[in-house]
């Protein structure tokens, strides 16, 4: 393909809106429009991509640094919205909501006998375990919803140091919404200081770390107290005890032990349906120097980058229009920069679009019979003869 029908636009600077060296590169190269639209470029390396997806090797092929599970490929990026657990020694990977890990219950105690206490303005834990002056997780946090499928009230108890992960949840009991004012004074619960000690008709669910604490903190179900000492299963039982606890960095690796890390990141594949757009945004991201992108073989578009520059006694473009017919005819792509542009302004495109190997055919090097070549991450030109040159170009390649 030529420059000038791809009309590429590259730019001097990074856009302003840039979260990532990546996304600058991609938009400076021309491949994406600052409001990250692909450009006419940008089409072709993603029809690329696509077209290299036929083999199930695909993702491996693209030398990206993912991590990921049997159903989903993520790519680590600070500007990524989606969270994934990861442990580094035995490459768990899970999405946050519904990472495992291995949970630490407190010391076992003998249980002590209800008492109610006065607990006034506690309504969050944080007050609660401040003005009892007890650690959070010495208190039951009770979180309400209601069931979408048959309205049931559902009734959830986590020890007060975590956080309920609601995919969790709505794995073991199904989509469920916050549950409304009228649906919890109905249940006998009192928001603020909700327990499950005496309800009716409540569907409740509690953590698998619940069963294994004892005398907790949790609401007396009426305003303004609590209740010392609440234990499961003398006070109150479940429908159901499930892990419902959102993991985080820093928690224990159910499988291997090691400390699990979070990443931000973005998806490159579910199954086999793969998210090109994001796939770019991983190469660009991964395969960057300080003047452009460096992108492999076979992911970049293009192998060569072929360029000439014009001359004043010999025709350099009809001998790279030469080359650019031998590269093809074997199968190699080739972005021919077909402008009468100065030498300086080419080289730095070469070098912003990011194809592994750019050819020159220079005037002062014809006469000899030969052409440059640059591998992209490499400072050094090499000067190859002529009828050399697909011989070269496949072993780099390669
Ligand atoms: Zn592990």
């Amino acid at each position: 393909m030529k420059y000038r029908d791809l009309n590429i636009q590259t730019q001097r600077e990074a856009p302003n809106n840039a979260r990532t060296e990546g996304f600058a590169f991609l938009v400076r190269a021309g491949y994406l429009t600052r409001e990250n639209t692909p450009t006419q470029l940008g089409k072709v390396a993603l029809d690329h991509l696509r077209e290299l997806s036929n083999v199930p090797i695909f993702l491996s092929q693209m030398l990206l640094p993912t991590i990921g599970n049997e159903a989903e490929v993520f790519f680590p990026i600070p500007s990524g919205s989606i969270e994934v657990v990861h442990c580094s020694n035995c490459n768990y990977t899970e999405r946050l909501e519904l990472a495992r890990f291995m949970k630490a219950p407190l010391p076992k105690e003998d249980e002590r006998p209800l008492e109610k206490v006065l607990t006034p303005e506690c309504h969050t834990i944080e007050a609660l375990a401040n003005f009892l002056n007890i650690p959070k997780e010495k208190t039951a946090k009770a979180l309400m919803y209601t069931r979408l499928s048959d309205n049931r009230f559902i009734f959830v108890v986590v020890r007060g140091d975590v956080q309920l992960s609601e995919a969790k949840l709505k794995q073991h009991v199904g989509e469920v919404r916050a549950a409304s004012v009228e649906e919890i004074e109905r249940s006998g619960a009192v928001a603020g200081y909700a327990s499950p000690i005496g309800l009716q008709e409540a569907l409740i669910v509690v953590d698998d770390l619940i069963p294994q604490s004892q005398n907790l903190v949790a609401g007396a179900n009426e305003s303004g107290y609590h209740l010392r000492n609440t234990n499961y299963g003398r006070d109150y039982s479940a429908g159901m005890i499930e892990d419902l606890t959102q993991a985080k960095a820093g928690d224990t690796c159910t499988n291997c032990g090691n400390l699990l890390s979070v990443f931000a990141t973005i998806n490159l594949a579910t199954r086999k349906n793969y998210d090109f757009e994001n796939i770019l945004l991983a190469l660009a991201e991964t395969y960057h120097d300080s003047k452009g992108l460096t992108l492999p073989h076979p992911a970049a578009p293009f192998d060569v980058y072929l360029m000439h520059l014009p001359g004043k006694e010999l025709d350099t473009r009809a001998k790279a229009e030469e080359i650019d017919r031998i590269l093809q005819n074997a199968g190699i792509s080739v972005l021919f920069d077909d402008r009468e542009e100065r030498a300086g302004v080419k080289f730095n495109d070469a070098d912003l679009v990011g194809p592994p190997i750019r050819v020159t055919v220079g005037e002062k090097g014809l006469k000899e019979g030969m052409v440059e070549l640059k591998p992209r991450k490499e400072k050094e030109n090499q000067l190859v003869p002529l009828e050399k040159i697909l011989e070269k170009t496949i072993s780099i390649l390669n």
